[in-house]
Formats: structure tokens, C-alpha cells, sequence
């Protein structure tokens, strides 16, 4: 997502307190709240604590450094980029694709993977992309559909993360320079319909070649300073694409501080129609701190947690109980066949198992569905224990009701457990005088009793 500010821009925002992309105040709205009793506290999904990667600026086969930083070095006059993109591979090759899904599956990891539709302008996936045979590009599509779709959402990061598309003729506007260029200035102050019609375009690249998505990640800078926009626009394109239920974004992240990472559900509204919506930010929590966005750094690994697992942002943000999203870009995690990237993550989820049991990865489309059924679902306590009327459904939903009972939902009797680290669907466990209580959630009203 970043991996598009100029280096020099790059550097002074990392010395920056807030972390690289702290999100401007009182930007997007949360929109309509309901009524939640307070006796009754919606917890953590099985009561453990979501931890998700968010790789950004991944394609099918193009390397995106390789073709992007001589866009991002004209936009800029020549004054900066001076990478040696020359050296760099232009493909990142699905053996590795192949390698590292086949590693996170193994391992129980799930988060998000862009798919760039139209990357650096090289090519759409679904028309053409000069370099690969249709062939070689149907193979790495269905790679990712087969391998990856299970356990990553796919995102679009715009159309080309590069230069702007003209959506009238398909061909990128003309003139190059910050205004022009999706990571920059083009998105500033734009209409909520102007940037649901750029999003929708590269949507149709991604549905045309038959991939899930719920969701987008901006490329660089994009929306920067049309915040409240960008998250209406998500929710109309994600929306009218793929008639996704709760269209989700990844925008921003803090690196560093006491600032919340948990996701914000924003734009709620009509909660007791049929139509409910809402769309939903989820915040990193890390900085890239794998091979950077251009493969430039050796990666900070013990800056995720130490090898004494003792500290680190990873344990900050766990300790806490908020979801762990850790921010990272698909060229660093390749690193020009150096897998550098990977090298760290495969010690950083080593160490993260290690410290704790209590973990749940989770996709963002999952982290985001169950945010909105946490913070839209109307709770109300009564003598036998609670209702809920709950505009979107979410599994494995886990509340705490004070009750000395055996709690059945929906009239059937629950499934005791010995602790809430068993928790499942259609469980309990006791906790003193409370119950820790985990059920599917349907869409409308519900009943607990206790
Ligand atoms: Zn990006």
C-alpha cells in the first residue's frame, strides 16, 4: 500500500510518531448504532485474539516493482525513484506463489492478497498481459483461486497502481505527473460516484477472471484526502460488482502507540430493513518490516516480537485483545528470489505460536463480517437471557452473560467445555459467574437463554 510514497517521503514518515499512514481525525462516519445492553459484552471471536497478513502490491507473474518504479520515477521528474528496477526480475513466479500458500496453509495463516488487475499498465489480466502466453496467465490465475482464494481475500489495489486509467478509452490518461498517477493527487477531494467508478472498473477485471472479492487496498497515497469518500465508494462498488454484503478497505495503519487497530465499521445504516450496510476499515498494525515495498531492507524481524517472544508490536497489539493485521508487500516477501519476506514471516508465526494459544487467523472479509455483526447487532437483555437482531449474520459469535444456567440458543441446549480455549460454535465454558457463550449468529432476531 505504501510502497508508494518517494523514498524521501517514505523516510520522513517513518520518523514520524504516529506511523506511516495514521489516519487523519474525524474522517469517515460510523453511521447508525443500536441499542446493546451492557449485561451482555460481545467478545473476541471464540474469545481469542485475530491476527491476519495483509500482502499488498502481489499480481499474477509481474513483478510490480519491475514496472512500476520507472512510472513512479517519470511522475516525479526524474527526482526521485532512483531504484535500479533494471536488475530486478520481471516476474515473480507462481513456484513461489505455490510455495509460500502451500507454507501458510500448512500453518493455519490466512490474511489478504491484491491482485493488481491491470498491473503497471503492462497488461489486464483478463485481455492480455504482453510477456506471458494465455496459457501461463490462466495457470497463475487459477493458482490463486485454487490456492490462495480458501484462505486470502483478494483485493484490487485500483487498476494499475500506477497511472490512472481514462475509464472512457481503457488507455491511461496522457499526461504523467502526481495528478495522474492512482498513488498520488488524482483521488484528492473526488466524488464519492467519481471513485466508486474507478473502483468498479478494476473490480470487473478481477470478477471477469472469475476471482472472489469483497473488498479493496489503495494503492500509495490513494484517497488520502478524500477519506469519507473512499470508504462510501468501497461500499457502493463492492457492492454493485460483486453484491458483496459488507464491503471492507485497507487505507490505513499505526505502526506504533496506543491508537485503537481495531476495525472501524463505518456508514451503517438501515439496520432494521432488509437492505442493511456498512462498510468497514480494517487498520494494520505494523509497518513493513519485512523487505520493504522495493526490497530495499533486510527486514526488522524483532520488531514483530523478539526472540524471547517477550515483547515486540505483535505482543503490544495481542496483549491488548485488538486484532493483529501485519502489513507487508508481496515484492519484499519475494525479494528478488531472496525471500527475504518469507524468511520472516515463517520465524515470525514460529515465534507467535510459541507465545500464544489463543490466537484465531482470519481473513480481513472474516475480521470485517464479524466487526459489523459486534458493533451493529442489537443486544437486549431479558429475564431469560438475551435477544439479538443482528443485520448481518457471523459465525462463531461469542458473547459474556452473567447466568449460573446452561445456556441453550434458540431453544438447543449448548455444549459445556472445560475452558474457553475450546470454545467452538454451539459451545460454552464457565467463567466465575459469567458464561462464555459461542454460536453462529443468524441474520434477524435470535434468543439466548441462560
Ligand atoms: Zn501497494
Amino acid at each position: 500500500m505504501q510502497g508508494s510514497f518517494s523514498p524521501s517521503r517514505r523516510r520522513f514518515l517513518q520518523t514520524l510518531a504516529a506511523g506511516a499512514l495514521a489516519a487523519p481525525a474525524a474522517a469517515q462516519i460510523p453511521g447508525e448504532r443500536p441499542r446493546r445492553d451492557p449485561g451482555v459484552e460481545v467478545l473476541n471471536p471464540l474469545a481469542r485474539v485475530p491476527v491476519s497478513i495483509i500482502i499488498d502490491d502481489s499480481t499474477c507473474l509481474v513483478n510490480l516493482n519491475h514496472f512500476s518504479i520507472p512510472q513512479f520515477r517519470r511522475a516525479w521528474d526524474y527526482k526521485s525513484y532512483e531504484q535500479d528496477w533494471r536488475s530486478t526480475p520481471r516476474e515473480i513466479p507462481d513456484s513461489f506463489v505455490r510455495k509460500f500458500g502451500e507454507w501458510a496453509a500448512e500453518n493455519g495463516v490466512k490474511g489478504k492478497y491484491s491482485i493488481v488487475p491491470y498491473p503497471a499498465c503492462v497488461g489486464r489480466l483478463d485481455i492480455e498481459v504482453p510477456g506471458w502466453t494465455r496459457q501461463e496467465l490462466d495457470a497463475s490465475i487459477g493458482l490463486v483461486r485454487d490456492l490462495m482464494t480458501p484462505n486470502w481475500d483478494i483485493h484490487p489495489e485500483m487498476i494499475t497502481h500506477t497511472r490512472v486509467i481514462d475509464l472512457k478509452t481503457g488507455h491511461p490518461i496522457p499526461e504523467c505527473n502526481l495528478q495522474t498517477m492512482e498513488n498520488w493527487r488524482w483521488s484528492d477531494n473526488r466524488s464519492v460516484d467519481e471513485l466508486a467508478s474507478y473502483m468498479s472498473y478494476a473490480l470487473r477485471i478481477l470478477h471477469n477472471i472469475d476471482l472472489p472479492c469483497e473488498g479493496v487496498t489503495t494503492p500509495g497515497g490513494f484517497g488520502t484526502r478524500a477519506l469519507p469518500q473512499l470508504s462510501q465508494a468501497t461500499l457502493e462498488a463492492c457492492r454493485d460488482v460483486y453484491r458483496a454484503e459488507i464491503p471492507h478497505y485497507f487505507r490505513h495503519l499505526f505502526d506504533k502507540g496506543e491508537e485503537s487497530v481495531a476495525p472501524r465499521v463505518e456508514y451503517a445504516a438501515g439496520l432494521d430493513t432488509d437492505d442493511p450496510r456498512c462498510a468497514v476499515s480494517i487498520i494494520g498494525c505494523t509497518g513493513d518490516w519485512t523487505g520493504g515495498w522495493d526490497a530495499s531492507t533486510e527486514g526488522e524481524l524483532d520488531r514483530f516480537i523478539t526472540p524471547d517472544l517477550s515483547a515486540g508490536r505483535l505482543v503490544d497489539v495481542i496483549e491488548r485483545g485488538e486484532p493483529a493485521c501485519i502489513v507487508c508487500h508481496w515484492t519484499g516477501v519475494y525479494w528478488n528470489g531472496r525471500e527475504v519476506g518469507f524468511k520472516i514471516f515463517q520465524e515470525v508465526v514460529r515465534r507467535l505460536h510459541a507465545r500464544y494459544d489463543h490466537l484465531t487467523w482470519m481473513k480481513l472479509g472474516e475480521i470485517s463480517r464479524y466487526w459489523a455483526a459486534k458493533e451493529l447487532t442489537a443486544v437486549e437483555k431479558t429475564a431469560a437471557g438475551a435477544t439479538f437482531r443482528a443485520p448481518f449474520a457471523a459465525p462463531a459469535f461469542t458473547v459474556a452473560i452473567e447466568g449460573p444456567g446452561e445456556p441453550r440458543f434458540q431453544g438447543k441446549p449448548l455444549q459445556r467445555v472445560g475452558s474457553a480455549k475450546q470454545l467452538r460454535a454451539g459451545t460454552f465454558a464457565e467463567d466465575g459467574a459469567r458464561r462464555i457463550v459461542c454460536f453462529d449468529l443468524p441474520k434477524g432476531r435470535s434468543e439466548l437463554s441462560v
